[in-house]
């Protein structure tokens, strides 16, 4: 089967200090996979690397085999891709509504847009709650939520997460995951989630690759890498 999304021997320098280095991994379609890494392993790089953030990158990445070219935010999207950031980067002083219709403001069709608006309604109960209240007086857990359902104003079918457990408690983590994964089944969506910490991820996603110092360690399903050993080998240069 062809992947989805497929970097091969991706390298990115910042100045001196290479963060990436020949950095290799694909994700298919429908497909949850995660990259584990220590903080500064390269996983945000590895993800704005593929959403063009980063001005030089060398060797391959392909969507659908496709090699992306250069690419602004806008191109990203119609590609079918969305970023959900680290660390959420809600527009606090705006709605929760008004956060989503920024993530949907490249739809110029006022239909499709409010049809985007009610589908995301549709799968974030809590956030129908708050949709006039200031994202700045979300919980995290509400912000996290706001920003996965601003990626999905596009309508992607590839959504990448940058830590979407940073700082929260582990029961709204736990909710984060289960609706990523009611959008994987209802929506046919295909995730590519960076986190921290293999703990809970060996329960929601299909495979696994761990990342330290810009290049992958270890790579299996998540059912092989069940008991957790190779994992922390992997991630602490265990030999
Ligand atoms: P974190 O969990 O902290 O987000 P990470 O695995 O996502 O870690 P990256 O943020 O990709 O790691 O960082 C990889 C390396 O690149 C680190 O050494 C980091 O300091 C460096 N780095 C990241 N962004 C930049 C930048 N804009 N300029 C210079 N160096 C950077």
């Amino acid at each position: 089967m062809s992947a989805m999304l497929e970097l091969s021997d991706v390298e990115v320098r910042y100045g001196r200090l290479v963060a990436l280095r020949g950095l290799s991994l694909e994700v298919h379609k429908g497909e949850v996979v995660c990259l584990i890494g220590p903080n500064g392993a390269g996983k945000s790089t590895a993800m704005a690397a593929i959403a063009g953030g980063v001005p030089r990158v060398a060797g391959s990445i392909r969507l659908n085999g496709q090699e992306l070219p250069a690419r602004k935010p806008e191109q990203i999207a119609r590609l079918g891709l969305s970023l959900v950031p680290e660390g959420r980067h809600v527009f606090g002083t705006l709605t929760v509504e008004e956060n989503l219709r920024v993530g949907g403001f490249l739809r110029g069709n006022a239909r499709e847009s409010a049809a985007a608006l009610e589908r995301v309604a549709g799968y974030f109960p809590r956030l129908k709650e708050r949709w006039t209240s200031p994202a700045g007086r979300l919980s995290g857990g509400e912000q996290q939520m706001l920003s996965i359902g601003r990626a999905l104003m596009t309508n992607p079918r590839l959504v990448m997460v940058d830590e979407p457990s940073l700082g929260l408690a582990p029961l709204i983590v736990d909710a984060v995951y289960e609706i990523l994964l009611e959008l994987r089944e209802r929506e046919g969506l295909t995730l590519l989630i960076n986190e921290q910490s293999s703990h809970r991820i060996l329960r929601f996603a299909d495979r696994i690759y761990v990342i330290r110092n810009g290049t992958i360690q270890l790579h299996g399903t998540a059912e092989a890498l069940r008991d957790g050993e190779a994992i922390k080998a992997a991630y602490f240069g265990f030999k």
